[in-house]
């Protein structure tokens, strides 16, 4: 009987992708997908080390994991992600129930590692791989178009050379590489041709594609080119209805990528523009080489190109040096751009990094009050951008059966989550476009009633 796989998966979009192509392989060397855990003979984890909790939390489901593997004889346990390239073969020396560890460039090497973990060679690989062979995956699976219906990921770049002073992923990631523009634009269009209609384009420092080619002269050979120009041609195929990307940093919006968001017809109406803070004190304790400034220009640069894009952000409290006006500059930038979404985390030290040697830590309580502090403003500027979107009507790219399971939930071009009533009446199904007009604001989503296609006749374009 072909084995069943599971893969469990921690952290950011990154890792969501690389679990689909690890799917991806498993689906092509034979194996299948479990439809629970407790059917499954192999189990992966795929992990995240970007805060202490999440690392913690992998050595603790290593243990009760235990159990599991001792229900059925022959169940494997493998561990991926960036924990696993940073604690490499310590991972296989304190935790004998796990048969095998795979870094962020080794993915390709799974089957391989399945079949020797099978055979009884538990093993370790992660190499950092610096050739573009680690793009060289199969074509999505069949199996695998149900999963995310309408919607993908592409990888364009990944690694990272900024080193925030904060940051493990240059460390877990590696270093900073481009695909060539031909090999993403074929994969889009096949994409596409699969029935796929919005392609999130994913990098470390997505809009940083290509830099270090263009900068040495070499991207004709490397066959890169700006960030633009690729979202440009990437708008060119027929059928690619949104285009996304994530994550950008700051310094990488030039004035190309600017002009696309007025440009572009599928290029979506939101951006996520990682602030971090809005001390320039303490961006430059981070090493984040922008103002609070710039990214007041940046938000409105983007605004002005497109009316209707919303920005939304990443933010850290309590870094080490982090004083109260610190802070208020902090929630002076969150108001002034009027972020309408963001993450906000308690800084946690990562070792390896810079900012652990800094001085004048924050005190826990401290750097808690201003985490909620911060999420309450946040959770007024969601409110109030969900209040004004009352009465609009929206295109929604359905995803699915809502959380509470009686209505169905998509994105609108903003990335906002749309529930929409009485579904069933209105015939959709996942990966389905329809128009809705929103009823309803919550902190969280809107609500919106699906408008009939007869409803539709004037409305020419959500833009
Ligand atoms: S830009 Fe900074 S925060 Fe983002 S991945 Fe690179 S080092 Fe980490």
């Amino acid at each position: 009987m072909a084995t069943r796989f599971s893969i469990r998966t921690s952290g950011c979009q990154m890792n969501v992708h690389d679990t689909e192509k690890v799917a991806n392989l498993l689906h092509h060397a034979g194996m299948n997908g479990a439809a629970e855990e407790a059917d499954a003979d192999l189990l992966i984890l795929n992990t995240c080390s970007i805060r202490e909790k999440a690392e913690h939390r992998l050595y603790s489901d290593l243990g009760t994991l235990r159990a599991w593997k001792a229900e059925r004889a022959g169940r494997l346990i493998g561990v991926g992600g960036c924990v696993a390239q940073q604690e490499g073969d310590t991972i296989l020396r304190r935790f004998p129930q796990v048969d095998f560890v795979f870094g962020t460039h080794n993915l390709r090497h799974v089957p391989a590692l399945i079949d020797d973990a099978k055979a009884g060679r538990r093993r370790v690989e992660t190499e950092e791989n610096r050739s573009l062979e680690r793009f060289d995956l199969p074509e999505r699976h069949p199996a695998l178009s149900h999963t995310t219906p309408g919607r993908a990921f592409l990888t364009v770049m990944e690694g990272c050379d900024m080193f925030c002073s904060f940051c493990i992923v240059p460390r877990t990631r590696g270093r900073e590489i481009s695909r060539p523009a031909q090999a993403i634009l074929d994969e889009a269009r096949h994409l596409v041709e699969h029935g796929v209609c919005e392609i999130t384009l994913l990098g470390q420092t997505v809009n940083a594609y290509g830099r270090h080619d263009l900068r040495r002269g070499h991207s004709a050979r490397a066959g890169t080119m700006p960030f633009h120009q690729l979202l440009a041609q990437l708008d060119a195929i027929p059928g690619l209805r949104r285009l996304r990307y994530t994550s950008p940093h700051p310094i990488f919006f030039d004035e190309g990528l600017i002009r696309a968001h007025g440009e572009l017809e599928s290029l979506c109406p939101h951006v996520h523009l990682p602030a971090q803070s809005g001390s320039d004190r303490i961006l430059d304790a981070m090493r984040r080489r922008y103002t609070g400034d710039e990214l007041r220009a940046i938000a409105s640069a983007l605004r002005g190109a497109r009316p209707d894009l919303v920005v939304t952000t990443d933010l850290i409290v309590g870094f080490p040096g982090e004083r109260d006006e610190d802070f208020a500059d902090t929630l002076r930038l969150v108001q002034d751009i009027g972020f309408v979404d963001s993450y906000s985390f308690k800084y946690s030290a990562r070792p390896g990094t810079r900012a652990p040697t800094l001085e004048d830590a924050v005190a826990p309580d401290r750097a808690q009050e201003r985490l909620e502090a911060l999420q309450a403003l946040q959770r007024d500027l969601t409110i109030a951008y969900h209040r004004s979107r009352v009465g609009q009507d929206v295109e929604v790219l359905v995803e699915g059966w809502s959380r509470r399971g009686h209505q169905l939930s998509g994105r609108d071009p903003q990335h906002r989550i749309v529930n929409l009533e009485a579904p069933g009446e209105a015939g959709l199904e996942p990966g389905a476009f329809t128009w809705a007009r929103v009823v309803e604001a919550t902190p969280h989503s809107l609500l919106g009633e699906p408008l009939p296609p007869a409803n539709l006749l004037g409305i020419a374009s959500f833009r």
